[in-house]
């Protein structure tokens, strides 16, 4: 659908989820923001250029906003398929977006030595069969400016989700097309419905990212996984992310205050999850990202401390 002159936005599924690829159409160029998967480039993106008579060969610049494969699968067939397009992401996420080997074992996989939370080698089999790799041409650090014709955009570092995230602030729609960079209190469904936690990993980053974005008062928020954001409903949907952050860390401080003994982070959110949301198993195991990033956020304040269990995995305790 064109949002507004120029501005487009093409929702590509993904098994059961969406993930939302935005085209910004300038006078000489165009920027694509995200790249879904393989298929979501070769079908669902080609035919809506073709539909809208919008052209393959002007897109000059294809931004990944993070290091997830929903977001970067389909820059094989950004490199097949737009001759002239550049690939850019922030540097930070550069590592893991060159190489799907790095994305799954240093991010996905993050959580299973010190923690014991284990992502399947089926999953891996299944990022494997959607999403292919590409170098990055252009690495991005935040407050570059983009001409595309008659018509400018801004990169903003966003981080909190992972740490190179950008966002991209449309000047002339005052929109911002933030990617994951925020993250309400839960990923949705297609259909609206709760998937998983919000998978937000750095918090304090998280947090200055959300009162960033709430600073340019934009007129517009458009996510990846969520439906449009306009003007109110914009900033709410940053208010509640970032109270769904004071909530959780809350939770995590008060459960470790009460156990007995010291927990681990599974264990604190096999205690606390029906408290953090409405999630199945095992999606409410993905919880890990922003429990820990709590854990790491308490733990710095000297709050609570961590030492190791008998099996080696990282275990926490009030400091008195
Ligand atoms: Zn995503």
């Amino acid at each position: 659908m064109q949002i507004s002159t120029g501005l487009h936005r093409i929702e590509c599924p993904i098994g059961p989820r969406y993930v939302a690829i935005y085209a910004i159409v300038g006078k000489k160029h165009t920027l694509l923001i995200d790249t879904g998967f393989d298929e979501s480039i070769r079908t669902t993106v080609a035919s809506y250029f073709k539909e809208n008579k919008l052209s393959l060969d002007s897109v000059r610049y294809v931004i990944n906003t993070h290091s997830d494969y929903d977001h970067t699968g389909g820059n094989k067939a950004v490199r097949e398929l737009m001759p002239n397009a550049l690939i850019c992401a922030g540097e930070r996420d550069r590592a893991m977006i060159e190489s799907l080997n790095s994305m799954f074992y240093d991010r996905y996989n993050e959580f299973e030595k010190d923690h014991g939370f284990a992502e399947s080698m089926e999953a891996k089999d299944f990022m494997m069969s959607v999403a292919f790799e590409s170098n990055v041409d252009i690495g991005f650090a935040g407050n570059e400016r983009i001409d595309l014709g008659g018509r400018y955009v801004e990169i903003l570092h966003t981080p909190g989700h992972s740490w190179g995230h950008i966002s991209v602030l449309d000047e002339s729609s005052k929109a911002v097309i933030i990617g994951d960079a925020v993250l309400g209190n839960s990923v949705l469904l297609a259909d609206g419905q709760p998937a998983f936690p919000p998978t937000y990993r750095f918090v304090e980053a998280y947090r200055s990212t959300i009162r960033l974005l709430k600073g340019y008062n934009p007129s517009e928020i458009l996510t990846s996984h969520y439906p449009r954001y306009s003007g109110q409903a914009a900033i709410d949907f940053l208010d509640l992310s970032l109270n769904y952050t004071d909530l959780i860390e809350q939770i995590c401080l008060e459960t470790i205050a009460k156990s007995a003994k010291p927990i681990t982070m599974m264990e604190l959110i096999e205690l606390t999850h029906l408290r953090m949301g409405p999630w199945d198993n095992p999606a409410y195991k993905y919880l890990a990202y922003p429990v820990l990033g709590h854990l790491e956020v308490l733990e710095s304040y000297k709050k609570i401390k961590s030492s190791k269990n008998g099996n080696g995995l990282t275990q926490y305790q009030l400091i008195k």
